[in-house]
Parts: structure tokens; C-alpha cells; sequence
């Protein structure tokens, strides 16, 4: 029993854990979009969020309304510009009646299926209030809406026979530019497999209903290859999700995943480049065909793109990666020469997560000595022998390199390969 336990429990740590420390580099300011997958339990509630543009995808189950509410009051001035009912299932609109008696909708898309239940009539009876009061409604179809230069969503229509009220869920893509987000609703495997050839490639893929095994699919995990998959499912539900098959096909692909039951409110910011998750920086790796390793450059410097020559797993200079203790999270760096070196503008990623440690502006490190970088809870750092990465635990336990680069984004040093 205890090794179950703790082989789920190393799975968990490779996987489903958290970041480096917060140095949201480019992405900061007001063009910062940024998407909030609110704990409502068993259920979805996305926010979208950008300058004064606000859309809400689903409002979780119907004792979730206010919490959705609550959390949306502070970070919306005016109107939602955009509300999605993915499908007629109470964990997605059960709040959003709620939702629609505390804020002005403009347009409300859902699938165009209707239901029977009393929470559907409480939600068809607050749209109805909103298009008397000038809201536009429609029933999903392909279309854009444009939200600003370079930010627009698409609906990618997936036809409305589908079968049930999952597959016939409204689903969005998002797209900042470079970034790209999917949102799914509900379906599953049988819709994920129509739209295979449409465009679904994205950076960030809410998983379809909730992490079940009935999405998720390798061939759709494939196609939309994302970098960071999202799973909103409430701790203990009574379906057991996420299935633990779908969380073995993420974990074949190497897809890092984060569940609001475990972290609560996900947010997953970007400025067109770059993401930052619950405010960690993460690294976005490029695209598709150029899976070289070593091309994993930091996406922040756009201006230079993949010029590293592809690393070979040794150390080429005076200062190397002397050893990763995944166990004590403590990341062991050396500088071997007899000068000082300024690793202002250098970085650690640990590649599994693509959890990225930027070293601080200015720091030092002393001919011949080691700086420890600490990560876990409780860890500290006195700035000299030891740095601070994260109260999260960042190391895997199975199989997590290390790699060391310097300010102008060259390997120095690996480890662990
Ligand atoms: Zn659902």
C-alpha cells in the first residue's frame, strides 16, 4: 500500500507540481491577457480576461454561482462582453444564473440545445432577461470575435447532432498573438475525433470533460499539441475524475498538467509570448517539427530564435550543474574557475515541467565556490550559498534533466540526461 501510495505520489510530483519563482519577464502590464480557471468543485468556470473585454465560459454547478460571482466582482468594470454556456449540464450552468442577475451580458453563445431540468429554465429564464435588456444570443456556430489587435476567439462549430449534451459543447479557441488556448466543455473522444482536422493546435488545452476518460484522446492530444493541459475537477468527485487514463496519456506525451482540485483558481497568463501560470513563469518550448533539444530556448527573446547548437549532455565550461537532489530539491552549481562570473540574465530549466529559475540581476557567483538552488516548501535563501526557487517541489523523482544557460540563451550545462 505504501509503495502505491508513493509511486502515486512521485507521479504526482513529476507532474501535477509547481514553478519557478516569479519573474513574469515580458509579461507584465495591461496587455496582459489572462485566463482564470476558477475551483468551482465538479464543474467548469473560465474567465477571460483582457484590458476591459471580459468573457465567462460556464459558472460551474448551481451552488457555485456566488462563489463565481464573488470572484468576478473585483476584476470587472461594466459588462461581460461575451458569455459561453458550453452545454445545458448543471456543473457548467447551474451558477450562471447567478452570473446573469449580477452582470450585464452583451452576447451570450451557447449550443443551441435546450434541456429540461429546473436549472436550465433558471438559466434560459436569466439569457431571455439579458436580450430584452439588448444582449445578442445565438446558438454556436463557426465565427470570430475579434476582441482587440492580435486577441480574437474563435468558435469552432462542431455540429449539433452529436449525440449527447457533452459532444454538443461549445468549443473555443483563443488566440494573443503567439498563444493560443483551447476550451472544450465537455466533449469527448467521438467529437474530438471529427474535428481532427480542424485547427486545434494550442498552447493551453482545458481538458474535456474534466479530465475523463472519455476525452482526451492521443490522436486529439496529437493535434492540438499542448504545451500545458488544465483540468477542472472538484477533490473526491463521485466520477473519479480525472481518469487515470487520461492522466497516462499526458503523461506519455510529457504534457504537464495542473488540477483545480489540488491548486484551487489557475491562472494562466500571457502577453503573446510568453505564459505565466499562477504567476510562474513557464517555459513555452517551440512548436512541432523542431523538437531538438536544446533549441528550448526562452520564448521571451523571440529575436532570436533557436540558434543554439543542439547540447550534447557534458559540461563545457568553468561553470556546470555539479549535481540535482531531486529527493531534497537542491540544485548544486559550481563555478570552477578562478574568476567571478555575473549570472545576471542566466537561467535553470527543469526540462520535465519546463519550470524555469531566473538568477537574479547582479548576482555573483565566486570563483571556486557553489550556489545552491532550493525548492520545496519551507525552503530559504541567504542570497549567497543558497537561492530561493520556489516553495513548490519543481524536481521529478523518475526523470527530470536540468539545464544551466547563460544570458545570451546558450547551453552551459546539463544534467541528468
Ligand atoms: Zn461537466
Amino acid at each position: 500500500m505504501k509503495k502505491v501510495f508513493n509511486s502515486i505520489l512521485s507521479l504526482f510530483m513529476a507532474f501535477a507540481l509547481f514553478l519557478a519563482p516569479v519573474k513574469v519577464n515580458a509579461a507584465t502590464g495591461s496587455d496582459l491577457l489572462k485566463v482564470h480557471y476558477i475551483d468551482v468543485g465538479q464543474g467548469d468556470s473560465i474567465y477571460i480576461q483582457y484590458k476591459d473585454y471580459d468573457i465567462l465560459i460556464d459558472a460551474g454547478d448551481n451552488n457555485m454561482g456566488d462563489r463565481v460571482v464573488n470572484y468576478l466582482k473585483p476584476l470587472i468594470k461594466g459588462n461581460l462582453e461575451l458569455v459561453i454556456a458550453t452545454h445545458p449540464d448543471a456543473d457548467h450552468i447551474g451558477g450562471m444564473d447567478t452570473v446573469l442577475k449580477s452582470f450585464k451580458a452583451n452576447k451570450i453563445i451557447d449550443s443551441g440545445m435546450s434541456g429540461t431540468s429546473i436549472t436550465y429554465s433558471d438559466y434560459l429564464k436569466q439569457v431571455n432577461a439579458q436580450v430584452k435588456n439588448g444582449a445578442v444570443y445565438s446558438g454556436d456556430s463557426d465565427m470570430t470575435i475579434n476582441i482587440s489587435n492580435g486577441v480574437k476567439l474563435d468558435i469552432i462549430e462542431t455540429g449539433d447532432n452529436n449525440g449527447s449534451t457533452n459532444n454538443n459543447s461549445v468549443v473555443a479557441k483563443l488566440t494573443y498573438e503567439k498563444i493560443k488556448y483551447l476550451f472544450t466543455g465537455d466533449m469527448e473522444q467521438k467529437v474530438e475525433k471529427k474535428i481532427l482536422n480542424r485547427d486545434l493546435k494550442a498552447d493551453v488545452l482545458k481538458a474535456g470533460h474534466h479530465g475523463s476518460k472519455t476525452a482526451t484522446s492521443p490522436e486529439f492530444l496529437q493535434k492540438v499539441n499542448p504545451k500545458y493541459t488544465i483540468i477542472s475537477a472538484g477533490p473526491n468527485n463521485k466520477f473519479g475524475h480525472p481518469h487515470a487514463e487520461t492522466i497516462n496519456t499526458l503523461n506519455s506525451f510529457n504534457i504537464p498538467y495542473y488540477i483545480t482540485k489540488d491548486l484551487g483558481n489557475i491562472i494562466v497568463s500571457t502577453n503573446g509570448t510568453s505564459l505565466s501560470i499562477n504567476d510562474d513563469e513557464v517555459n513555452v518550448p517551440p512548436n512541432e517539427n523542431d523538437v531538438n533539444l536544446g533549441d528550448d530556448t526562452k520564448s521571451e527573446n523571440p529575436e532570436n530564435p533557436g540558434d543554439n547548437p543542439t547540447p550534447d549532455s557534458t559540461t563545457n565550461s568553468d561553470i556546470y550543474i555539479k549535481n540535482i537532489d531531486s529527493k531534497s530539491e537542491i540544485v548544486i552549481i559550481e563555478n570552477n574557475s578562478d574568476k567571478s562570473i555575473d549570472m545576471s540574465g542566466w537561467y535553470m530549466i527543469s526540462t520535465t515541467g519546463n519550470q524555469i529559475f531566473n538568477f537574479p540581476d547582479s548576482f555573483e557567483l565566486k570563483a571556486g565556490s557553489t550556489i545552491n538552488l532550493i525548492s520545496g516548501r519551507g525552503s530559504n535563501s541567504d542570497g549567497v550559498s543558497s537561492l530561493k526557487w520556489s516553495n513548490s517541489y519543481i524536481w521529478s523523482d523518475t526523470y527530470d534533466p536540468g539545464e544551466l544557460y547563460d544570458s545570451s540563451n546558450t547551453l552551459i550545462s546539463s544534467f541528468g540526461k
